[in-house]
């Protein structure tokens, strides 16, 4: 039978995520670290892990993400590809493929080295109006808002064999909702009872090749005082340390008392920081790992990030930007690289002009050349960070970067692409329209043409313009 062929490999140890650290000083400090996983890059951290949207880094097609970009791990959440499930089977679990593989790999045609760690929710999710329950998280799918139980949570884990699966958190998204008290006790119950249901289902069904888990697990670490949550915690520590391979954190607080023997644990942060400095805080925290969804928004506002760590000693009295709005005419003749020095695919072989001309003109270049960039600049920042942590010098260095750089990203000015429902903060009804409409007729226009009659095919260009169909172009 087939199946002898891969017994030997069958008897690897189960844990098949190894994380090493390189660097740590006592107490909490920055770390450098290595994580590795059969058949995937290694990944020094700390790093960044790719942000996706329906399965892509958005703007970015397979080939530029293989080709132009450095990114070795991507999140992928997946309330994007489960629609109706389970009353109606979604397209993502039609895929049949042998147990070696992943079916959420293929159907998203991720390259086989980047290291797939999936997630419910997107990041940063969209606050769901119906409350989470004690058996479910409330989701919001391509088609509406519902719920995704425990139970379907361990059973597409089984299903789609991602990497890395991170653990369901009973965490409340909805903006200045405080949780109240009663609510509070209920989270750290429910989070122990979901991580307890996806931690038994790693050796379930769906075995591969690399061991007798169908994949790893980061446990959440919930975004509320250590003292609430401190049973669950406990229960991490004692009872199931040996069958986690990380931790998921919403609230980079929440490292300061975790507990000793979860401390070799990767940690993957959720906690959407909007600067690089919230990243440099989170850092000198011990964080490893990031979802950050400042990148993705900096390129869809039209903005080319523009920073380095350690800051580079040029002198100027006035802080830095952290990036460049490329929407202003002021770049239309302007010949030099998105950021001197940088040596992505958009820098070395475009310039300032031809990518405001791309924005201008709506055209979705510009913000794949944008995207590329941007992750360009996050390598380069998480680079500098790590041979700043190595030669121990982190702390100065931060100093010197809040000193050098403005402390927010620019406003966004320009209309980026079009806005879609998973990208929206609800804020209850009433709320303006978040898309202009591509096309429409002035109102004058509009009058003029309601009253003429259709034109002859003998009428000329200046009989058109007289009732409204079309402008003469004044000539120079
Ligand atoms: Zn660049």
């Amino acid at each position: 039978m087939a199946d002898n062929l891969t017994l030997g490999l069958s008897q690897l140890p189960d844990e098949m995520l190894s994380f090493t650290i390189l660097k740590a000083s006592e107490g909490i400090a920055p770390r450098l670290g290595k994580l590795a996983f059969p058949g995937r890059s290694t990944i020094q951290t700390p790093h960044y892990v790719g942000n996706t949207s329906r399965g892509v880094i958005p703007h970015l097609s397979q080939d530029m993400f293989s080709k132009h970009t450095n990114i070795d791990a991507v999140y992928v959440p997946l309330e994007d590809f489960i629609e109706k499930a389970p009353q109606q089977t979604p397209p993502v679990y039609k895929l049949v493929l042998p147990d070696t593989e992943s079916p959420l790999r293929r159907f998203i045609a991720l390259k086989q080295d980047a290291l797939l760690i999936m997630g419910a929710r997107r990041m940063p999710p969209v606050a769901a109006p119906a409350a989470n329950t004690n058996s479910a998280i409330s989701i919001l799918t391509s088609v509406g808002f519902r719920h995704l139980a425990s139970s379907d949570y361990v059973a597409a884990a089984q299903r789609l064999r991602p990497d890395i699966v991170v653990g369901l958190g009973d965490i409340v998204y909805k903006q200045q909702a405080k949780p109240s008290n009663k609510r509070v006790a209920k989270m750290g119950d429910r989070t122990e009872a979901w991580t307890k249901d996806i931690v038994a289902g790693k050796s379930g069904l769906g075995k591969t090749t690399r061991g007798d888990s169908c994949y790893s697990v980061f446990a959440p670490i919930l975004p509320i005082s250590h003292g609430l949550q401190s049973s669950y915690l406990d229960e991490l520590a004692d009872e199931m340390r040996d069958q986690l391979s990380g931790l998921a954190i919403y609230d980079p607080g929440s490292l300061v008392d975790l507990p000793e023997v979860l401390s070799p644990l990767p940690r993957l942060s959720f906690s959407e920081p909007a600067s690089p400095q919230q990243l440099l805080h989170e850092l000198s925290l011990g964080m490893d790992l990031f979802t950050i969804p400042f990148i993705n928004a900096a390129t869809d506002a039209g903005i080319a990030l523009d920073f380095t760590f350690p800051p580079s000693n040029e002198p100027g009295s006035a802080k830095r930007p952290l990036g460049i709005n490329m929407w202003p005419s002021t770049h239309a003749t302007d010949l030099s690289p998105l950021s001197s020095g940088c040596e992505c695919y958009a820098c070395t072989r475009h310039h300032r002009a031809y990518l405001q001309h791309l924005l201008a003109a709506k055209e979705m270049l510009g913000w794949t050349l944008l995207q590329v960039h941007n992750h360009q600049v996050m390598d380069q920042f998480f680079a500098g960070v790590r041979t700043s942590i190595g030669k121990g010098s982190f702390e100065e260095d931060r100093v010197a970067f809040e000193t050098v750089y403005e402390p927010e990203l620019p406003e966004k000015t320009g209309q980026g692409p079009r806005v879609r429902g998973y990208q929206f903060k609800s804020e209850g009804p009433g709320e303006a329209k978040k898309n202009l409409s591509a096309y429409r007729m002035l109102d004058e226009r509009k009058e003029l043409l309601a009253e003429a009659s259709t034109p002859s095919s003998g009428a000329d260009a200046k009989d058109l313009e007289d009732i409204g169909f079309a402008e003469v172009a004044e000539r120079q």
